[in-house]
């Protein structure tokens, strides 16, 4: 564990400790983000500027107006993890889905064809989404999982068919297998279950 002012770099196998000696947050959680950079891509990792991606990740969301980082979370291709934003605090992650939510952000751009997920992401992603919906008493499913894909960038509001609605491919076409609900089912799901 390593901090410089608000953020907190764990090691992988430190998560479930930090978690557990959380209070219970200020907010009722019922849905876990999951997001890709995009920018930064795996090519801006060097593998020790965990804290200088995440102030630069802030810095960018200041600009856009946002009070401080936007995410709760942010994992690194070597499977650290990083404490962004305090859990009682509201994400700006989905529209139409922070109030409840926690919102994880990979590092990598997971679109077809780009960042190849290492192993290493790949199971702190997993390991992580598991240990938040104990913690938060959820069961796996895609209401308690969440693609950014799934939800109309203008509404606000998840789309009932894949296809339409203005939305990102966040976290990535090649996410787990792919970004849509049915991929969620058929790759991630079964993997936190
Ligand atoms: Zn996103």
């Amino acid at each position: 564990m390593k901090a410089i002012g608000k953020f907190i770099l764990l090691e992988p196998e430190e998560f479930d400790s930090w978690l557990k000696l959380q209070r219970k947050t200020s907010r009722a959680i019922k849905l876990v983000q999951l997001h890709h950079t995009y920018i930064p891509a795996y090519s801006h990792f060097k593998g020790d500027n965990h804290f200088a991606l995440c102030e630069a990740m802030e810095r960018a969301h200041l600009e856009r107006g946002f009070a401080e980082i936007a995410q709760n979370f942010t994992t690194f291709p070597d499977g650290k993890i990083m404490v962004c934003r305090s859990m009682d605090t509201i994400p700006a992650g989905v529209k139409g889905a922070n109030t409840n939510g926690i919102c994880i952000e990979n590092v990598g751009n997971f679109d077809r064809g780009k960042d190849v997920m290492t192993e290493a992401q790949r199971s702190v992603i997993l390991m992580m989404t598991k240990s938040l919906l104990a913690h938060f008493g959820l069961v796996a499913s895609d209401q308690s999982v969440i693609y950014h894909h799934w939800y109309d960038l203008n509404a606000g509001k998840r789309i009932k068919v894949e296809g339409t609605g203005v939305t990102k491919s966040c976290p990535g076409t090649n996410f787990f297998g792919g970004n849509t609900v049915a991929d969620f089912n058929a790759h991630l799901l079964p993997l936190l279950t």
